[in-house]
């Protein structure tokens, strides 16, 4: 028989013949069940970072498999050239599902994205009469919405910026969670969007101030500018709710989300598929969707049957298993013991973040490592976190947890922590 590789042998061919473009923590994973995922050694932990909230349904959810591989044996892909048998289906679903006219179906988050700027430059000749090239989109600093060079022309931060340029043109930059600065900004009437993340994920789980999404689409609203969500990371379930903006729902007063917001364009992706396929989509109403005709958008991938057969079924799973009722459930909880940890040790300053999708802030320097060794000797102790900066931990684990496992991985993460030496 062949001699299974160790986790050593493993990383040194990742390094030896692929590109340098990520630095992962030295774990090898070889399979994932629910909120559990496996080392090659077969040692298990608890995944808190779920694929950067792809995989909020928990890892190889046996519904999703079973639609992935009852249509893969059927018919995986078409191209846009024809017709398929899943796509309608999927997209009233979806269109249902998120309550808007349409979907444009497509592939990664960054795609999604793109999509949604070239629809908000398509809108904003074809219904707002701006001038033939002087659309402007407005972002907001600390944005992340992927990696193309589009999308990075906006991004104010240098280690996806620098060597890249030139860059984008079309754009302006103010500051997140600032409406005095979005009013200005709006005062141009050659602004035809605005994109924003309702929760800014890779940041470092940055929750805006109460009210400033529901005012910021209203400004939006006023001046005749799309108010476009990011809710590639923040969406389906993941912060205890549908959506972030939570635009289809009746808040109640125990929800932890700002009043009720219907983004004019929303962008999906990750957990769309929970993780299972690449999957992306952006919803509009018709007056901004028909904007985009025949032969002007589209991708080889998109809207193919295997991603349609498997994102029907990540997001029924969303609602059968009641998923965003058990991340704001459980993200009380989480905060409540990391609060707990806060008021005793001086290693950690905060906790923030709605749902299940939080943040630690260490006391230390953005620019050190010691979020890295913390989560380090958090991957010794069972359970995987990756820092978003020096000094800041995101926790994300599948929303499929039970009370007691969250109990028990804060536990972890309190010894963790209260025996952590610089
Ligand atoms: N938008 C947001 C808010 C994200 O967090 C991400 C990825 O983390 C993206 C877009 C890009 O998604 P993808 O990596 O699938 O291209």
């Amino acid at each position: 028989m062949e001699k299974l590789m160790t986790s050593n042998e493993l990383m040194e061919l990742e390094d030896q013949y692929g590109a340098h473009n990520y630095h992962p923590l030295p774990v090898v994973l070889s399979k994932g069940e629910g909120v559990y995922v496996w080392d090659v050694e077969g040692k298990r932990y608890f995944d808190f970072l779920s694929a950067y909230s792809a995989v909020n349904q928990g890892h190889c959810h046996p519904r999703i498999v079973q639609a992935l591989n009852d249509q893969a044996q059927v018919l995986t892909l078409t191209s846009r050239a024809f017709y398929n048998d899943q796509l309608g289906p999927y997209e009233k679903y979806v269109a249902e599902y998120f309550n808007y006219d349409k979907v444009l179906p497509i592939n990664s988050g960054v795609e999604a994205v793109e999509t949604a700027l070239k629809l908000c430059r398509k809108w904003a000749y074809e219904k707002k009469g701006i001038d033939r090239n002087k659309a402007k989109i407005i972002f907001a600093t600390g944005n992340f919405h992927g990696r193309t060079l589009a999308v990075i022309s906006a991004s104010t931060d240098p280690s996806s910026t620098t060597g890249f340029g030139p860059y984008m043109p079309g754009y302006e930059v103010i500051p997140y969670n600032d409406l005095e600065a979005l009013k200005t900004a709006l005062n141009d009437e050659h602004v035809a969007g605005f994109i924003v993340e309702p929760i800014q994920g890779e940041a470092g789980v940055f929750v805006p101030d109460e009210g400033y999404l529901k005012k910021a689409s209203d400004l939006c609203k006023e001046h005749n500018v799309l108010f476009i969500a990011d809710e590639v990371q923040t969406g389906i379930a993941r912060t205890g709710r549908l959506l972030a903006t939570c635009g289809n729902c009746s808040c109640s007063k125990s929800c932890e989300h700002q009043p009720e917001i219907k983004p004019d364009i929303l962008i999906l992706g990750k957990a769309i598929s929970g993780g299972v396929f690449p999957v992306s989509a952006v919803l509009a109403n018709d007056d901004i969707m028909l904007c985009i005709k025949p032969g002007e958008h589209g991708s080889t991938f998109g809207g193919n049957p295997l991603a349609c057969a498997v994102a029907m079924t990540a997001l029924e799973v969303i609602k059968d298993e009641e998923l965003a009722e058990n991340a704001m459930k459980l993200g009380k909880v989480f905060r409540e013991r990391m609060q707990n940890l806060v008021d005793k040790s001086d290693l950690v300053n905060l906790v923030r973040g709605k749902g299940l999708l939080n943040a630690i802030v260490i006391n230390d320097t953005e620019d050190s490592s010691t979020a890295w060794d913390i989560c380090m000797a958090l991957r010794d102790n069972g359970l995987l976190a990756k820092p978003t900066h020096g000094n800041i931990i995101r926790f994300a684990p599948p929303l499929v947890m039970t009370e007691e496992e969250i109990h028990q991985c804060c536990d972890i993460i309190e010894k963790t922590i209260l025996n952590f030496q610089k």
